[in-house]
């Protein structure tokens, strides 16, 4: 099983990520894009390296025609375009994401893009209806380890996807941030 892990920037990938390391063979998107030469030039735009994710996801579907030896997880804010069995998505509630973010590096422009991004339903904008699984996980109080918990729980006893009526909606905090 091919699982991808998405969530807005600073919703807690890489530290789940870390986490569920000690269980599930991990990769880095981006180091994966990179590898495969799907990584291009940093975009003047968005003041980071740009993946080529149709090109990266069609390629993809060629190689994994079949299951990987260990159940793998792919990390990454577009992990979602890929080709995987489950998608899981990560939350987190937009004050509590502009504070999070807010210990990066980024324009003040990259961190509003983020939080808006989130506000508006993050990975959801662009699940689509091929029938994967998308199950979202609330990082907004609950500590990393815990939610480790509870994907392995999920990805081991299989779970059907979040309902669309119980997706997490900020939308309430519009005008509040
Ligand atoms: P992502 O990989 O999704 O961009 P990170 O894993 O880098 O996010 O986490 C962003 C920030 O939020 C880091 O400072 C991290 O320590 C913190 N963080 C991650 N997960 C949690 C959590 N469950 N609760 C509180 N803070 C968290
Ligand atoms: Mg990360």
């Amino acid at each position: 099983m091919r699982i991808g892990l998405t969530g807005t920037p600073g919703v807690g990938k890489t530290t789940v990520a870390s986490i569920l390391s000690e269980h599930f063979t991990i990769i880095d998107l981006v180091e994966l894009a990179e590898e495969r030469g799907f990584l291009g030039p940093t975009s003047a735009e968005f003041e980071a390296r740009e993946v080529d994710i149709e090109a990266l996801s069609s390629a993809l579907a060629h190689e994994w025609n079949g299951p990987p030896e260990k159940i793998t997880i792919i990390e990454g804010h577009l992990s979602h375009y890929l080709p995987c069995d489950m998608v899981i998505v990560l939350r987190c509630e937009p004050k509590t994401l502009r504070s999070r973010l807010s210990k990066r590096n980024y324009p003040d422009w990259k961190i509003t893009d983020n939080v808006e991004w989130e506000l508006m339903g993050g990975p959801w904008n662009e699940s689509d209806s091929s029938g994967t699984p998308w199950i979202e996980f609330d990082t907004t109080d609950e500590i990393a380890s815990k939610i480790s918990d509870r994907i392995i729980k999920t990805i081991e006893r299989g779970a059907k996807g979040t309902e669309s009526s119980s997706v997490l909606d900020w939308a309430e905090e519009f005008g509040d941030l």
